[in-house]
């Protein structure tokens, strides 16, 4: 008999949801993509470290800079077209489109990034991005070596 190497995946720490849209609705309505119950944010943008109801390790997942682009990319996308649209019709000053356009930018890109963060986490869950992709995990904190100061090695 050949061997063969394990080539299943390997069990991931939580239910994962069986769509994209319901994990990504989820995420966006502050609920934990995995059970839909427990809360994905601990703040306006802080991940909880674990789902409150179903323990999912919500703090593992790593969205970096996804959100903020998808949120520049849809809010810009909407409101360009209405800024150009404006100027061809009535010309205003351009003071006058800087009062507008950037607090309107403000307000919307700050209201659409909280839901765009959670759907990405959703989206994350669906695919199985726990966090663990890139080989090993970092070094608990009582491992860390202590860092030091020596006098006269900062240049
Ligand atoms: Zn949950």
């Amino acid at each position: 008999m050949r061997w063969e190497p394990d080539r299943s995946a390997p069990a991931l720490p939580y239910v994962q949801p069986t769509s994209f849209w319901l994990a990504a609705s989820r995420g966006a309505q502050d609920r934990c993509p995995s059970c839909g119950v427990g809360h994905v944010f601990d703040g306006y943008l802080r991940v909880a470290p674990a789902c409150s109801h179903c323990g999912a390790p919500l703090g593992s997942l790593r969205a970096d800079d996804a959100p903020p682009y998808f949120t520049i990319f849809i809010a810009g996308h909407v409101l360009i077209p209405i800024v150009l649209w404006v100027e061809r019709v009535w010309m205003p000053p351009m003071w006058l489109h800087m009062l507008l356009w950037l607090p309107l930018f403000s307000v919307v890109c700050i209201a659409m990034l909280r839901p765009i963060k959670g759907a990405t986490l959703g989206w994350m869950m669906r695919l199985g991005m726990t966090g663990a992709e890139g080989g090993a995990e970092p070094l608990p904190p009582e491992t860390t070596p202590p860092k030091t100061y020596a006098p006269g090695t900062h240049g």
